[in-house]
C-alpha cells in the first residue's frame, strides 16, 4: 500500500486542496467545571473541520452551534463543515434538553493549516495492464456502514486477489469522499484509459438488502456481471440506474471521464436512520451482511476474470456429441454446451450466452472448457 501525500493549496480540475484538519481535545463545560461534551468519548461530538475556539457563552448562544437528532434521542449526528469556517458541538438530544441556563466554556483544541490530502493506494499486477478498478472512502471518523464496511471490504478482496492467478490488474483506493476521488484523477488521468470495470464499494455491512447502481454508461460488462451474479442469488435485491448523486462514483462517471464504474451497496446512503449517526456501529454492520457483499463482490470479479468469446470451429450444424464422449453429461450441461456452440460466433461473449440462456455463467463456464478441450471452441 503506498499513501499519497498531496499538498493543500493544489488545484485539482475545479477543486482546490483544502487545508489540513487536526483536532487533540475538544468540550463544552458548564459553570461547575463539569464537562458536559466530551470530544474524549466521542468523536462525533465536534463537527468535523471546526476551527479553533476558547470562548465563555450564554446556552442560547451556545445552541446556535449544537446539533442533535430529536427524533433519535440517543443519537449523536455526524456534521461536518468542509469548506466554510464555523465551530460546533454534535450531541445527543437527550444530552442537549440536560443543558441548564447558564454560562459555559466551549473549547475546541484544533488546527486548519496548511497540510495534506492523505490517500492510499494499492496496485496488484495481473497478466493484463487493463484494470479493476476499486474505490472506497476512508474520511468518516467512527462511522460504521458508512466507510469502514467499504474499507474493510476492499482490504478483504484486495488480500484473496493477492493469493490468486489474476487476469485483471488491480487498483485499489482508499480515499477521502469527493475531493480524494477528484484529486486521484486529477493526478492519473493518464491511467484512467485502463480501467476496464470498476467497483465503488461503501455501505456494504447493513442488513439491507443488496443494491448495484450502474455506471453512467448503464451496459457495460460490469453492469452486467453485477445484474447476472444479483439475478442468480435467489435473494431480493434492487439495481438502480446511475445517478449524478451518491459516492465517488459522481466523478469516475463525470461526462469527461465516463469510466465503467458502478457502485455495490446495501441500503443507498441516506435512507436508513443510523446513517451518518453514532448509531452507524458496530452493532448495526453484522458480519453475515458483510459476507454476503464480500461474496458477491467476489462474484462479480470472478465472471470478469472468466469471460471469454469463443469462436465454434464445427459451426456448420451441431457437431455429433457422442463421438467426442460429450453426451454423457448431465441435462443442464448439454443445455449450456450446446448454447454456447451456438452463440460462439465472435460477438457473444460467456456473459452474454449465459443472460441469453438464463443459465447460471459459471455453468457456461464450464460447458466451454469441456468444449475447448475437445477442440470445439478457440478464444477470439
Ligand atoms: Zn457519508
Amino acid at each position: 500500500m503506498v499513501s499519497h501525500e498531496v499538498p493543500s493549496g493544489k488545484r485539482v480540475f475545479d477543486w482546490t486542496i483544502p487545508r489540513e484538519w487536526n483536532i487533540r481535545d475538544a468540550y463544552v463545560k458548564n459553570s461547575k467545571g463539569e464537562r458536559v461534551v466530551d470530544f474524549g468519548k466521542s468523536n462525533l461530538h465536534v463537527l468535523n473541520y471546526s476551527i479553533p475556539i476558547r470562548k465563555t457563552v450564554s446556552l442560547a448562544a451556545l445552541k446556535e452551534h449544537l446539533y442533535s437528532l430529536p427524533d433519535y434521542p440517543d443519537w449523536i449526528p455526524y456534521k461536518t463543515s468542509y469548506y466554510k469556517d464555523n465551530w460546533g458541538f454534535c450531541l445527543s438530544h437527550n444530552q442537549l434538553m440536560r443543558l441548564e441556563e447558564g454560562e459555559y466554556e466551549v473549547f475546541i483544541d484544533s488546527t486548519l493549516e496548511n497540510g495534506h490530502l492523505t490517500y492510499g493506494e494499492y496496485s496488484l499486477r495481473g497478466q493484463q495492464t487493463e484494470e479493476i478498478l476499486v474505490s472506497c472512502h476512508a474520511c468518516h471518523p467512527s462511522l460504521c456502514n458508512d466507510n469502514l464496511s467499504g474499507v474493510g471490504l476492499a482490504t478483504f478482496l484486495a488480500i484473496f486477489l493477492s493469493s490468486i492467478r489474476r487476469r485483471y490488474s488491480y487498483r485499489f483506493l482508499f480515499l477521502p469522499g469527493t475531493i480524494g476521488a477528484i484529486t486521484w484523477l486529477c493526478l492519473n488521468e493518464g491511467k484512467t484509459s485502463n480501467i476496464k470495470h470498476g467497483l465503488v464499494i461503501t455501505g456494504v455491512g447493513d442488513p439491507g438488502k443488496i443494491t448495484y447502481k450502474k455506471s453512467r454508461l448503464g451496459n457495460e460488462e460490469i453492469d452486467r456481471a453485477a445484474a447476472h451474479v444479483l439475478r442468480h442469488s435467489g435473494e431480493d435485491f434492487k439495481i438502480i440506474d446511475f445517478s449524478p448523486y451518491g459516492y465517488d462514483e459522481r466523478q469516475y462517471c463525470s461526462p469527461g471521464f465516463n469510466l465503467p464504474v458502478g457502485r455495490l451497496s446495501r441500503t443507498r446512503g441516506g435512507e436508513y436512520p443510523e446513517y451518518h449517526t453514532s448509531a452507524d456501529n458496530l452493532d448495526f454492520v453484522q458480519s453475515k451482511f458483510l459476507g454476503d457483499s464480500f461474496e458477491k463482490t467476489l462474484a462479480i470479479i470472478d465472471i470478469l476474470e472468466s469471460n471469454r468469446t469463443y469462436v465454434n470451429l464445427n459451426a456448420k450444424c451441431e457437431p455429433q456429441m457422442s463421438k467426442r464422449g460429450l453426451d454423457s453429461e448431465s441435462k443442464a450441461t448439454h443445455l449450456a454446451m450446446q448454447w454456447v456452440l451456438n452463440f460462439s460466433d465472435g460477438s457473444h461473449s460467456l456473459l452474454d450466452i449465459a443472460d441469453r440462456s438464463n443459465l447460471r455463467f459459471d455453468l457456461i463456464v464450464s460447458a466451454a472448457e469441456m468444449l475447448l478441450r475437445k477442440g470445439l471452441l478457440r478464444e477470439l
